[in-house]
């Protein structure tokens, strides 16, 4: 039984047009399903709440980025969160809608209370569905993405694993759309990909590989393996928790302590 945190992109969850894509959400939360039924706790950062209010919404008059925002998450966040709602009654599972912000992360009571939050839900069986509150959050004081978001979450509540889902299998060697590029596997503590991360972002949400190598390289630093895969690939996450793990292409950032314990049992 393992605490994990599972962040899933907007470019995961929408279509090339742009559309929120049910069938995957679905079948994430099928996978869900299976590492609850096998007692993990999770908590799932979904970002997709401006994608998915922006399908639902055309606009008459030109929209700011600030009003754009306001306006499609809280259409959106409706939409995404009852979907959510209706496919984990399926299994009698109960999730709650967490909306939280910067500041909530910040040392001292704001933060001992999110995460007594965190902690009573999972307590109680309860699967957060986390998003940023982004009626309300202030450009300036926003995070970065929810890669961030789900960062934070994983060391609140110490969490052996944390997952990025995203469009593409990891982080690559090159540009990913070269065949000569390859997936980079395992990362070791310390080590830094600075030189192959492409600056360049999806269209549907804030993060890009820049911002997961950031997140993930904090993140193992403090004790958390970290995965990169990617979420539009058939049963990802029954893959990457099976054991034997599945045939699956993904970037791991191995853990600080875990890799202090690998060398130790190698004799190092
Ligand atoms: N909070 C935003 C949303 O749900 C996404 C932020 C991000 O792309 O990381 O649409």
């Amino acid at each position: 039984m393992s605490r994990i945190v599972i962040k899933v992109g907007s470019n995961v969850l929408t279509t090339a047009s742009g559309k929120l894509d049910i069938t995957r959400l679905s079948s994430l939360v099928d996978q869900i399903a299976w590492l609850k039924s096998r007692g993990d706790k999770v908590v799932l950062v979904s970002s997709g709440a401006v994608a998915c209010g922006r399908g639902e919404l055309k606009v008459e008059n030109a929209l700011d980025s600030v009003e754009q925002r306001q306006l499609f998450s809280a259409i959106g966040q409706v939409k995404l969160v009852n979907l959510y709602y209706d496919l984990f009654r399926e299994y009698n599972i109960h999730m709650g809608q967490v909306l939280t912000m910067k500041e909530n992360f910040e040392p001292g009571e704001q933060f001992n209370n999110q995460r007594q939050c965190m902690e009573v839900m999972l307590h109680n069986d309860v699967i957060p569905v986390v998003n940023e509150n982004d009626t309300v959050s202030v450009t300036e004081l926003m995070f970065t993405d929810n890669d961030e978001l789900a960062g934070l979450i994983a060391r609140m509540i110490g969490a052996e694993t944390l997952v990025l889902l995203s469009n593409i299998d990891g982080i690559y060697t090159g540009d990913p759309k070269d065949p000569e590029s390859k997936v980079i596997r395992k990362v070791l503590p310390g080590e830094s990909l600075e030189q192959y991360i492409q600056s360049s972002k999806s269209s549907a949400g804030r993060g890009g590989m820049e911002s997961k190598h950031h997140t993930a390289r904090v993140v193992a630093d403090s004790g958390i393996r970290v995965i990169i895969a990617n979420g539009k690939r058939e049963n990802v996450l029954i893959e990457l928790f099976s054991e034997p793990q599945g045939d699956i292409v993904f970037t791991e950032f191995v853990a600080k302590q875990q890799a202090t314990e690998v060398a130790a049992n190698n004799g190092n």
